[in-house]
């Protein structure tokens, strides 16, 4: 009886959290994992690679995204028809490129804060957002230089520094763990404190746009720990199935937002996994996951794309002009 009564009590908070977002028009998840491969993504584990792995260990990784949410969306990318925009398949260049709608000079890591305007930006002043109605997530460092020339106008909570954070005593406390609890690689908090700061940050503050940006996997990959690459591709499918499941929790809020799904740049082929930023053209080659508001439900598609196509098609989904051509298969009635 006690057991049902708690069961209960939880089902009501649990509720009463998820039925806090008020519908105040479209919104948007942009979730970004950090140089993850085709192979893997569309395929699974890497026939080349995979004697790495336990001989029981299941050949398919984005399990729930293919049995269950690959139909009810879009997939870009499973031929060479999608890519990044950026002329480099290094991180920060591609996430300047995204987070602007084109190709600028940055050629490393090291170019700087971004020197104009994002679509996080220009959404904000264009729809007179609050800086907390637009709020970045980042696990890697490198991230606050793309998000926004200008960090008080949106909410980052990217490693290692915080603008505009709520004292939220919930996500005060994940980033106090998180700083405690680093990884043996620099400049980043561990994905885990990042998402669960991002879901509860959605479920309680319902933002206009939120970013969600990990980066575990990149990490594993420089490495060369193919485990521990694939162990991070089958966590960001169980997040992906949690975002999804969430919105479909928080009514309204939920039925107006469209979520993207993509990354920053593959890698190389077969053993040369481990790298990327070299001339070779595979690792430009990415894919793409929309679905929600606006998102036509067809599946994979070959239609030609790119990254660029990103922030005009965010832009036409807040309902301002688009930048540039939108996504095929995106359209609001
Ligand atoms: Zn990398």
């Amino acid at each position: 009886m006690k057991t049902l009564l708690f069961l209960i009590l939880g089902l009501l908070l649990c509720s009463f959290e998820l039925n806090a977002c008020e519908n105040k028009g479209p919104n948007i998840i942009l979730f970004t994992l950090d140089g993850v491969r085709r192979q893997e993504f569309f395929k699974g584990t890497d026939p080349i690679l995979r004697d790495q792995l336990p001989s029981n260990e299941p050949t398919s990784i984005f399990k729930s995204l293919w049995s269950k949410q690959s139909n009810q969306g879009i997939i870009f990318g499973s031929s060479d028809h999608y890519q990044i925009a950026s002329h480099v398949s290094v991180s920060l260049p591609s996430y300047q490129a995204l987070f602007t709608g084109h190709a600028n000079d940055c050629k490393d890591n090291h170019c700087g804060t971004i020197q104009e305007k994002t679509f996080l930006e220009t959404i904000a002043q264009t729809l007179k957002l609050p800086a907390k109605d637009v709020a970045a997530f980042a696990s890697w460092e490198g991230l606050k230089f793309a998000v926004a020339s200008d960090a008080s106008k949106i909410t980052e909570v990217i490693y290692p520094e915080i603008v505009n954070f709520p004292k939220d005593p919930v996500l005060m406390n994940l980033q106090h763990q998180a700083m405690k609890d680093l990884p043996t690689w620099h400049e980043s908090r561990k994905d885990q404190y990042t998402f669960e700061m991002g879901m509860h940050y959605l479920k309680n503050y319902c933002p206009r746009i939120l970013y969600l940006s990990l980066v575990d996997s990149d990490e594993y990959g420089h490495i060369g720990d193919y485990p521990g690459y694939v162990k991070s591709l089958r966590t960001y499918d169980s997040y992906l199935e949690k975002i999804i499941q969430t919105l479909n929790l928080l009514g309204d809020y939920g039925k107006q937002t469209t979520l993207f799904v993509t990354t920053d740049h593959s890698r190389g082929d077969g053993l040369k996994w481990t790298i990327h930023g070299t001339d070779d053209p595979v690792e430009k080659n990415v894919f793409l996951f929309m679905k929600g508001r606006g998102v036509h439900p067809i599946g994979l598609t070959n239609k030609s794309a790119t990254h660029a196509n990103i922030r005009p098609s965010i832009e036409y989904l807040m309902g301002i002009k688009p930048t540039g051509p939108v996504l095929p298969h995106l359209s609001i009635q």
